[in-house]
């Protein structure tokens, strides 16, 4: 219809007519294209309001139980840390503790127990993490990805640990009993224990070498993946509150 009247108008040799069309033509496509526009960017601020908000809500719920896991950690390396000094007889006699027997039994184990983070996960597979406008806060969402990554290949190129009870059955025995645990599918799961013979231990050659070996990986475990992994979730989740104006009760946990 425009068309036919702009050739009229070209015809007829109208130049103000053809001028005024075709201004018409070049403001309909502008208007279409800034539509367009303004209807992806508000899409965009929907998916970034949601996304923060579900991020906050497993940030949250992460943290606490993260933080247990993390005092957990700490424990063992304290535990760790004494039976050490009672096996080298730097402190007075007297017997393992449970905990200083379970450090030591478990002193192979090395698992960060990283939060899930479904939402971020999502959004980085649908390559969707240019809708966070702000830049402290993608900023932190990169450091948080960058960890996890160089946490993983750290984690790979780490010496593998000795299993004690492997090495000193009579020293270190593993005890598994099961327990009730209604939340499995069967309602039972299994929980190992760790039984320690104190004089078996030091009389065994290398069995003190091989604990000191395992307490200083699992010291550099600490301090070259958990402690930056905890520094980057928990200054991610300092971060969304700013943004999202949410205050919380932050307990005074040690680091490692
Ligand atoms: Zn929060």
């Amino acid at each position: 219809m425009l068309l036919r009247r702009m050739f009229k108008h070209v015809k007829g040799q109208n130049w103000l007519a053809v001028a005024i069309d075709f201004g018409i033509v070049v403001f309909g496509v502008f208007a279409g294209i800034q539509l367009g526009n303004w209807n992806t960017a508000r899409q965009d601020r929907a998916e970034e309001a949601a996304f923060l908000s579900e991020l906050h809500g497993e940030l949250s719920t992460g943290a606490s139980v993260y933080r247990d896991k993390l005092a957990a950690r700490l424990a063992v390396q304290e535990a760790m840390g004494s039976a050490l000094e009672l096996l080298s007889g730097e402190t007075p006699p007297r017997t393992l503790t449970d905990e200083e027997c379970m450090a030591i039994g478990g002193s192979f184990i090395f698992s960060l127990g990283n939060a899930a983070l479904p939402s971020l996960d999502r959004l980085q597979a649908n390559n969707r993490v240019g809708i966070i406008r702000d830049e402290e806060l993608a900023e932190a969402i990169a450091r948080l990805s960058q960890v996890l990554k160089t946490m993983r290949e750290r984690t790979d190129l780490l010496p593998k640990p000795v299993v004690l009870s492997d090495r000193y059955p009579e020293a270190v025995q593993v005890i598994a009993y099961i327990r009730p645990a209604p939340e499995q599918v069967d309602g039972t799961e299994v929980t190992v224990h760790y039984a320690c013979d104190l004089e078996a231990m030091r009389a065994a050659p290398g069995f003190f070498s091989a604990t000191s070996i395992n307490f200083d990986l699992y010291d550099g475990f600490l301090r070259d993946v958990v402690q930056p992994y905890s520094a980057a979730f928990e200054k991610l989740h300092e971060v969304l509150d700013q943004e999202l104006g949410t205050e919380h009760e932050r307990p005074a946990g040690r680091t490692p």
